[in-house]
């Protein structure tokens, strides 16, 4: 065997041609370790497609550094030396190969990284380049203050990054943020372009069996695989994003619509979580789309800010608050997830629309992540960690480092308000307004209390009552709570029981 100077072991997410552990690499002298393992794959009982993804691609991406001239050492699933885990194909390795030195890129799941460090051999550790603000750097920015905002964050990258940035430093358009005019229900005949789709070639074949193999107890349709699994593929998913899905993504982002899973999103987050698009090009692809006159502002404005805003800001607030923040749960929630959550059988039309696409594609957009399946966790109460688990599991794109904060923190309001000022609750209302699915359900969403009325009217009130202790002193609950004490005594208590009622039914185990 060849000697080996450097070990650099490639995680599931790191497949970028210019990782930051991969820079220098010599074809001669070094090794690049990608392993399959189950831990990794069953910790959360992760959708068949996500799994096929994360291996397809390293399957991929591995071909395509051997054909840069890389040795690679390609550990799959059903090899049988395989030991199942990312610290135990390291260590193997390690002592197989006996390399004068490790390289590894900084994880995305924490815990992942603590079982790494456990091994206490002497890994040489890179920062995670593909982001725009590293670990210590958003540390730095957090130190003092006592309450973090994303907008403010969000200022700061947009200055660092100089994108949208006028000459003298002022934000373009002369205001920093336009999401006010991003928040449109889908007019009727206005359609969604058809979704680009991705054919199985051998090698995600070969994966799809070994998936159906081990994997078919998790949840989720592994028949409907059509993501892109290399770097050229996924530039294809987001070149189609651009001519046909941008221009309208500003307006209808936060839309729904009953059988139209993707709508106007571009669905690459899943392609840029695991490293085959890179941020810094997307966001100047879509400011060049601005300054040609192609996309308006609040379009351009929006989707960057999902990029270098939101998602660099829970990057940071995860690696700042971990591991504590994972057992954040403010309202003391212990309710098990309910069954239907892994099957889309209810009969909730919102509900079933949104698990159903989760379900078949891996994928929902934020609004029916965020305003459908998390709001009505957090509205009846379920455990944190339940919910949070279910993302992780369900979610192409879910990655421990983008789904906890998003979920127990965003979601669930679980962290006390560190992510965000206040909790995303909302009634029926809210959905009627940005979909359609309320014209096709069992429930009358302009009820309240009665048997048929729509569940989020008083599971909302009730979740208000419940914790009125706790909220009513949030400036920004303030209106809610005046409604609430407005309301006469007799129609409080009748949303309270008919919240009794259902919470009692899914305690019991039905569906409704
Ligand atoms: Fe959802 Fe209520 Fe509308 Fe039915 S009526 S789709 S449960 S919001």
């Amino acid at each position: 065997m060849k000697k080996t100077r450097r070990l650099c072991l490639v995680l599931g997410d790191q497949l970028s041609f210019d990782l930051a552990s991969l820079k220098g690499l010599d074809s001669e002298l070094d090794v690049v370790l990608l392993v399959e393992v189950m831990e990794e794959a069953s910790h959360v009982p992760h959708h068949p497609q996500k799994i096929t993804l994360i291996f397809s691609a390293m399957r991929h991406f591995a071909e395509a550094l051997r054909q840069r001239g890389s040795r690679v050492q390609y550990i799959a699933l059903d090899d049988p030396h395989n030991t199942g885990s990312v610290p135990g194909e390291l260590q193997r390795w390690q002592s197989l190969l006996q390399p004068e030195e490790l390289h590894l890129t900084e994880c995305g799941d924490w815990r992942l990284e603590q079982s790494i460090k456990d091994l206490g051999l002497p890994v040489q550790w890179h920062a995670d380049s593909r982001f725009l603000c590293s670990r210590v750097e958003f540390s730095a920015w957090a130190k003092g203050k006592k309450q973090l905002r994303m907008e403010f964050f969000y200022r700061e990258m947009r200055r660092k990054s100089g994108l949208l940035i006028n000459g003298d430093g002022t934000p373009v358009g002369g205001a920093w943020n336009f999401d006010a005019e991003n928040r449109k229900a889908l007019p009727k005949g206005v359609k969604p372009p058809y979704p680009a789709r991705f054919c199985a070639d051998s090698i995600t074949r070969e994966v799809i069996a070994l998936v159906s193999k081990h994997f078919s107890h998790h949840y989720g349709s592994l028949d409907t695989f059509d993501y892109p699994v290399t770097h050229a593929e996924a530039q294809a998913l987001w070149d189609y994003f651009l001519d046909y899905g941008l221009a309208a993504f500003g307006d209808y982002q936060d839309a729904m619509a009953s059988d139209e899973p993707f709508l106007f999103h571009a669905r690459i987050s899943a392609a840029l979580n695991i490293g085959l698009l890179d941020l810094r090009q997307l966001c100047s692809d879509v400011e060049a789309a601005y300054w040609s006159g192609s996309i308006a502002l609040n379009a351009a404005e929006g989707f960057i800010r999902q990029l270098i805003g939101w998602r660099e800001y829970v990057r940071g607030v995860y690696w700042l608050k971990m591991p504590d923040y994972a057992s954040g749960n403010l309202f003391g929630n212990s309710r098990p997830l309910p069954e239907f959550y892994w099957t889309g059988d209810t009969q909730m039309n919102c509900m079933h629309q949104a698990i159903g696409h989760s379900l078949v594609h891996a994928y929902a957009h934020h609004i029916q992540r965020l305003m459908v399946t998390g709001n009505f966790a957090l509205l009846v109460g379920v455990a944190p960690s339940q919910i949070c688990d279910w993302y992780l599991a369900i979610y192409m794109d879910a990655f421990d480092w983008v789904e906890l904060p998003n979920t127990l923190g965003m979601v669930m309001h679980a962290d006390g308000g560190y992510l965000g000022s206040k909790p995303y609750c909302a009634s029926g209302q809210y959905i009627k307004r940005m979909s359609d699915y309320c014209r096709d359900c069992a429930y009358k969403v302009s009820e309240s209390t009665s048997e048929d009325a729509c569940p989020f009217n008083s599971l909302y009130w009730h979740f208000l009552m419940r914790h009125r202790d706790l909220l009513r002193g949030n400036q920004r609950m303030a209106m809610v709570y005046r409604n609430l004490d407005r309301m006469p005594d007799a129609k409080q208590q009748a949303l309270w029981q008919r919240g009794q009622d259902l919470l009692a039914k899914l305690d019991a185990g039905e569906a409704f």
